[in-house]
């Protein structure tokens, strides 16, 4: 049912109805046959929105924008981003039923630039750090307080959350933990 909602919409806007400044746009997904992520790197200022997972399948193409997104923005290597990484974050977006995208800090980060950050930031970058295998990703939300996505975070329970206030939440697929970085 919800699923014909949202292709109706998409079948005006191809329409060309001129909608597209009120048609709500799909942020999260409306049907259970389909995972969305919508992101937005705050570094490379690009943006994302797209069903990566549909009829029980990851859809690889989709995957690899994901993973063109996420990369390490100052190398510009690309990594596989582990795929219970966008579950999670997809779970998240339900979670909070979000009308916004997932704004990126940062997502894989190759050895040299991890190196490099806990150089220079010491325990606020781990030395082994999950992003650096395509674990790890750090967001925040322009609408939305990080206390609120720090909770769903939490709630949504795929592994760990590190909650560094004012800056971003952690989220990564190492076991299931949480910390909180003092400011
Ligand atoms: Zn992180």
């Amino acid at each position: 049912m919800q699923r014909r909602v949202f292709l109706g919409l998409g079948a005006a806007a191809l329409a060309g109805v001129g909608l597209s400044s009120v048609t709500p746009r799909a942020w999260a997904s409306a049907a259970q046959g389909e995972r969305r992520l919508a992101l937005f790197n705050l570094h490379t200022q690009e943006h994302l929105n797209l069903v990566y997972w549909a009829d029980g399948a990851y859809i690889s193409e989709n995957i690899d924008q994901i993973d063109h997104i996420l990369r390490d923005f100052r190398t510009g290597e690309v990594a596989k981003i582990n795929l219970r990484v966008l579950d999670y974050l997809n779970g998240i977006s339900e979670k909070m039923a979000l009308h916004e995208p997932l704004q990126i800090v940062s997502g894989y980060r190759s050895a040299r630039t991890n190196d490099m950050l806990h150089r220079r930031d010491g325990d606020g970058v781990a030395k082994n750090s999950l992003h650096t295998r395509g674990m790890a990703v750090d967001i925040k939300l322009r609408h939305t307080s990080l206390e609120n996505l720090h909770k769903a975070a939490l709630a949504t329970r795929r592994g760990g959350v590190g909650y560094y206030p004012e800056k971003f939440i952690h989220v990564d697929v190492g076991p299931v933990r949480q910390w909180r970085k003092k400011t």
